[in-house]
């Protein structure tokens, strides 16, 4: 059986792990590089990016989690999507570079902070996963402003990308961690 682990250096990384045991799979807590031998995808979870950042360097941890990321399948939610991410402004920050896109943090505004909308899908996401709408949970998000060529987009709203993928990387500006709904975990399983 496939391992998953789970960057626990902040954030909400206890509510993915709940997440992928009830999409079937068995998840670790991942604080150091050591433990990145062992796993054969990462989450890297909502929280707080900047703050995320500092602890990977303080940890020594930010080149062996890109290096990892190059190889192997990744899942960033949220603040988890801004680190994948090629560019990031609003203000602008070191990012990974690991998928072809580039977001704004904090990209709805102040007044609306936090939301929950009901999605429909791209169709290729419902017939790779199940049919019907997603509820999407959004928490200070950021809006992914551009997608390379090679980043397929699966779920819009209100036109903007916010769950995109490329071959190894799915990256989420909501926190399907927070719901019930398994199918975007699942997905992200499939590509281990
Ligand atoms: N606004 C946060 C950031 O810029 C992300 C918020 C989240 O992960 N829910 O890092």
């Amino acid at each position: 059986m496939k391992t998953v682990g789970v960057l626990a250096l902040q954030g909400d990384f206890a509510a993915h792990q709940a997440a992928l045991e009830r999409a079937g799979a068995e998840s670790v807590q991942v604080r150091d590089a050591e433990q990145l031998r062992h796993i054969d995808g990462l989450v890297i979870p909502g929280g707080e990016s900047t703050t995320m950042l500092k602890l990977l360097h303080y940890e020594n941890l930010l080149q062996p989690v890109v290096q990892f990321a190059r190889e192997k399948p990744v899942f960033g939610t949220c603040a988890g999507a801004i680190l994948l991410a090629k560019e990031v402004f609003h203000p602008s920050q070191e990012s990974f570079g690991i998928m072809d896109i580039d977001v704004e943090r904090n990209g709805y505004g102040r007044q609306l902070d936090s939301r929950v909308a009901q999605l429909e899908p791209e169709a290729d996401f419902q017939q790779r996963t199940a049919p019907g709408r997603l509820e999407a949970v959004f928490i200070r998000a950021p809006v992914i402003r551009r997608i390379g060529a090679e980043t397929k987009v699966l779920v819009r709203y209100n036109g903007d990308p916010v769950l995109v993928e490329d071959r190894r990387h799915l990256a989420a500006t909501f926190h399907p961690e927070l719901t019930a709904d398994s199918r975007i975990h699942k997905l992200f399983l499939e590509k281990l």
